[in-house]
């Protein structure tokens, strides 16, 4: 019993730290209360880059020429929560924000951060909420999105990366599930 217990802790413990984002109850979509007032005006230019990226694969998807992410300053700072590595704040004036964890993104590669970077602009400029559900296929199971409270791995992301964007925009999930093959009832 002891050992299930261990293992358990093990596994949690495994999980918090390797993605980073937490349980389901606790969200990365904070509303703040109403003397909150945005902390940056500007977003990093650390973080240009991956808002073109975002921008550029926004277009393409949703075929609108137009689709920027406007407002929505990204920067690094504190997050709040020691499980969250990025966190969109939402203000009382309707401005928004993007804060990462400097340490976190010190320590990763190109593909998490943009996994974690999408997976926050998902919230603050899709306005997604979280998407949890999970599907099989014969040999794993796969998380169906990038709003997974638990952000998409780097491996997985870079292997399915357009497809994940896809249901990032649309939910559409077509492309997703056949390139993961996975099995629909
Ligand atoms: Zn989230």
């Amino acid at each position: 019993m002891i050992k299930i217990v261990t293992l358990l802790l093990f596994l949690t413990t495994l999980v918090l730290t390797s993605c980073g984002i937490p349980l389901p109850l606790q969200k990365d979509l904070v509303v703040k209360d109403l003397n909150a007032v945005r902390q940056f005006a500007t977003t990093d230019s650390t973080f240009a880059s991956y808002v073109q990226e975002f921008e550029l694969r926004g277009r393409i998807i949703t075929n609108d020429g137009s689709f920027s992410v406007g407002d929505i300053p990204i920067n690094f700072g504190d997050t709040e929560n020691e499980s969250f590595q990025g966190v969109c704040f939402e203000y009382p004036d309707g401005t928004k924000e993007v804060i990462v964890r400097r340490s976190w993104w010190n320590a990763v590669d190109e593909d998490y951060r943009e996994s974690l970077l999408f997976h926050e602009l998902g919230h603050c400029r899709l306005g997604r909420d979280h998407l949890d559900d999970v599907r099989s296929s014969s040999t794993e199971t796969h998380k169906i999105s990038m709003m997974n409270s638990i952000i998409i791995g780097p491996q997985k992301y870079k292997s399915y990366k357009e497809e994940y964007q896809r249901e990032l925009y649309t939910f559409d999930t077509t492309e997703l599930f056949q390139s993961l093959q996975i099995i629909v009832n």
